[in-house]
């Protein structure tokens, strides 16, 4: 597997402008919520720190309703270009796949209609903007770097109860970027190996550059202030699951893990709240009564809140004032809630799958828990929640974790990633011209 240095071009110029294409998810959308989860906060984070090193990033997405105007500017050299393709409106990422063909044509236009210039590469985010992605790519000449972000054949061994599995369909595009991608960035060295176990991919032609965390939005601050922010009092102890309400990220796991919890440690019973910030997204939980169903039966409903999604601003104080972050995720491609819960100076405990041992330090900076059963979680909970020293020691180690994943660290990958690939087809094109 290359790392980015590796495959970084030393001696070729970096792109001057990018096509992103964020196909089912605008990065204006509010993360948390229906589609638009971590993914959405990778393309803003990196888009504007790409902008800043003087790389211009264009990134389209689907428009979804007939005011919104073609162009936005996100941040200073970041535009967002809204393509229409199909019907206005969210669709199901299902039904996309039949609009990639107008989307195509968008981008196509768009760029013919642009002054600005040529685009010197194209990143997509998810196998549909890289179906897309592809054909844009193909036509300008240029690389194409694909980031899957999650992948069918994985999610799919690793469904929740009830959960429907991801289509053939997407199995087979995801199969056919993987052949014709110039590169595939990959967020975990977990992430690279499932490329090259599930879809057979060429390990030289992976690069993994994890994904990191707004190191000024997400900091240590006083615990008191924060719970005084949300809400809650001085000695609350504050169990929290941030991020979009579907069965792959188990926050039922968590719910009755906290009713175990209670059956523990009664003492606790007071000061105990559970806070599940997020709205609904995907199959599953049709019902948003669901969860409050689900805590009713267990007998704490009166110490769990539902919360609206949240901005970043304020999801900090969340995680400052949290006790612990949990996280018990079914599947997960890397877990950005993880980290910026530790930047924030606040333990996690975890489910060890997929990104998530790579964003938590087992022992250290939180505890990553093998499978799903709530009483393990209400054991680690409980010992985290009852021993400050203990506590103390995680917390100070999570914040020096998480310092070393920064998003400036995910730009410097990815534009080595971006060098390495022009390089390779400024060699491609030499070498033809000397046939
Ligand atoms: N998020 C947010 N507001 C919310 C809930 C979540 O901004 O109310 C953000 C959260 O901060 C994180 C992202 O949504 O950056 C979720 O990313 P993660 O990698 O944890 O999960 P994904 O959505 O990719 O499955």
């Amino acid at each position: 597997m290359e790392t980015p240095d590796v495959a970084r071009g030393t001696g070729t110029a970096a792109p001057r402008r990018i096509a992103t294409i964020s196909l089912h998810t605008s990065p204006l959308d509010q993360p948390g919520t229906g589609d638009a989860g971590g993914m959405n906060v990778y393309v803003v984070e990196v888009a504007k720190r790409l902008a800043e090193r003087g790389v211009a990033v264009d990134v389209f997405t689907r428009a979804t309703s007939f005011d919104q105007p073609p162009e936005v500017e996100m941040a200073p050299g970041v535009t967002v270009r809204n393509i229409a393709a199909g019907p206005y409106g969210k669709l199901d990422k299902a039904a996309l796949a039949r609009y990639l063909c107008p989307f195509v044509h968008g981008v196509l236009r768009a760029e013919a209609e642009n002054l600005a210039g040529h685009y010197d590469l194209v990143h997509g985010h998810y196998w549909l903007s890289g179906q897309a992605g592809w054909s844009a790519a193909r036509q300008w000449g240029v690389p194409l770097v694909q980031s899957m972000h999650t992948m069918a054949r994985v999610k799919n061994m690793a469904l929740a109860e009830g959960d429907t599995p991801e289509p053939e369909a997407r199995v087979r595009g995801e199969d056919e970027l993987v052949s014709f991608s110039d590169r595939l960035v990959a967020n975990t060295d977990e992430e690279a190996v499932q490329l090259v176990n599930y879809y057979g991919a060429d390990p030289d032609r992976i690069a993994t550059v994890p994904p990191g965390v707004d190191l000024d939005v997400f900091t240590p601050g006083p615990r008191t202030r924060s719970l005084r922010r949300i809400g809650l009092p001085a000695d609350a102890v504050l169990l929290l699951f941030v991020g979009r309400v579907q069965r792959l990220k188990a926050p039922d796991v968590l719910l009755r893990a906290a009713a175990r919890l209670v059956e523990r440690a009664p003492e606790l019973r007071d000061r105990l709240v559970v806070a599940i910030v997020g709205g609904l997204s995907g199959t599953g939980y049709a019902e948003p009564a669901h969860l409050v169903e689900l805590a009713d039966s267990l007998g704490i409903a009166d110490i769990v809140r539902l919360e609206p999604p949240r901005s970043r601003t304020e999801l900090a104080h969340y995680y400052r004032a949290a006790t612990v972050t949990v996280v018990p995720s079914h599947s997960e491609s890397f877990g950005l809630v993880a980290v910026e819960s530790q930047a924030c100076g606040t333990p996690v405990v975890a489910a060890n799958v997929g990104g998530l041992p790579t964003a938590v330090r087992d022992g250290v900076s939180g505890v990553l828990i093998d499978g799903h059963d709530p009483e393990d979680y209400a054991r680690v909970l409980q010992r985290v929640v009852t021993e400050p020293a203990g506590h103390r020691r995680m917390a100070a180690a999570a914040v020096r974790h998480a310092a070393g994943l920064s998003w400036s660290a995910t730009v410097d990958g990815l534009l080595g990633v971006y060098r390495g690939s022009l390089e390779r087809q400024q060699s491609r094109i030499a070498s033809c011209g000397r046939v």
